[in-house]
């Protein structure tokens, strides 16, 4: 019997026990080594990189404004959004512990990537771990917290208006998560319940103060003007929120991905509840295949530095091969039309449904499967 038939047999039980996945060490070793390694001087020049191409950005701005007037302001900040992005994935690794073997340079690179855009790198370090910890686990898994049917009833028209809302990209990132701490607690208030104990707090005040010295730096070089700082600072930055919570929304959302209540989540399933999604036009490059290579990412996070995900995603498609057709499966798809498909899932997948005892899934998948098999 295939593990897709005992899967279907199983089904109509009404429980559905998740076949023997492979243990992390099976996929550990199906990973070439050299994924596993650290390089601090490759690291260090990717950090170098991006920096270069923010500064670079900055420096056609002026041109680019002046030629090719609003439309091109808006090129630019989609650009922005970009680049900005793929800084704040460097940081992403120092914040991971895969950036270099020593804490103390990864906390530095990790300051320099993520201060200059407003994020304070220690308190999103924590809260990011929370996610990695608990991929698909109905009350753990935070950042882009599941929605079941109770909890969709319960919303004001506020609420889930706001979810569907196409601009709410640009705000739920800064000032919603880390600002104001929707669902997590503030980034920024030491005292928010982010923070369990006063070493966290102290970190957090240390972060928000890198922070706070970037953005009064912009300030002033852009003339103590504060319609300059909106326009030239924080609505680019808004586009970096926005590509990040893109980026992280897709990475987990689909018809089909699966949501475990507590008795049923384990580490490896909740993993394979991840998409490798390809954006194309050079982004997964520019974005450190942070998009295509999530998968790796998220199975050996503390591990695997950004330049090695795409290696260790050939291991990983192979250690997954016999799980094909099933929910377990390695998960690709190319989105070269991802800010319409964000825009269009915003509003598809609007709550989660039981599909069996302590799995859910959302309700559009779950109905679609019903429809398929009445069909058969
Ligand atoms: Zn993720
Ligand atoms: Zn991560």
């Amino acid at each position: 019997m295939t593990v897709a038939t005992q899967l279907n047999h199983k089904k109509e039980l009404g429980s559905v026990p998740p076949p023997k996945l492979p243990s992390i060490v099976d996929i550990k070793n199906a990973i070439p080594a050299h994924c596993f390694t650290k390089d601090t001087f490759t690291s260090v020049r990717y950090l170098i990189q991006d920096l270069l191409l923010v500064a670079a950005l900055y420096l056609i701005l002026s041109p680019v404004e002046h030629y090719f007037g609003w439309l091109g302001l808006f090129a630019w900040y989609w650009a922005y959004g970009f680049v900005g992005f793929a800084l704040f994935v460097v940081g992403h690794d120092a914040g991971h512990g895969s950036f270099s073997d020593y804490e103390w340079l990864n906390d530095i690179c990790g300051h320099i990537a993520h201060a200059p855009l407003l994020t304070p790198y220690w308190p999103w370090q924590k809260s990011h771990r929370q996610h990695h910890q608990f991929t698909s686990h109905l009350e753990k898994d935070r950042g882009h917290p599941w929605v079941t049917e109770k909890d969709y009833n319960d919303r004001n028209w506020l609420q889930s208006g706001f979810a569907a809302f196409p601009l709410s990209g640009w705000l739920k990132w800064n000032p919603g998560y880390i600002v104001i701490g929707l669902h997590d607690g503030s980034h920024y208030w030491p005292f928010s319940r982010l923070f369990e104990n006063n070493i966290d707090r102290l970190k957090c005040a240390f972060s928000v103060t890198c922070c706070l010295i970037c953005g009064y730096t912009a300030y002033a070089l852009l003339g103590y003007s504060v319609y300059n700082w909106f326009k030239y600072y924080y609505i680019p930055l808004s586009f970096q929120g926005l590509v990040l919570v893109m980026v992280t929304y897709l990475q987990h959302q689909d018809v089909d991905i699966e949501v475990y209540e507590p008795e049923e989540w384990q580490f490896v399933r909740g993993q394979t509840q991840t998409i490798d999604r390809k954006y194309g036009f050079g982004l997964d490059t520019l974005m450190h295949h942070i998009t295509d290579g999530h998968v790796a990412h998220h199975l050996f996070f503390t591990k695997i530095p950004h330049y090695h995900l795409m290696d260790a995603t050939e291991g990983i498609k192979k250690v997954l091969k016999p799980y094909e057709n099933t929910p377990y499966g390695y998960k690709s798809e190319s989105n070269y039309d991802f800010f319409f498909k964000f825009l269009h899932y915003n509003v598809k997948l609007d709550y989660l449904i039981n599909k069996s005892k302590g799995v859910l899934q959302y309700r559009v998948g779950v109905e679609g499967e019903r429809a398929a098999r009445k069909n058969h």
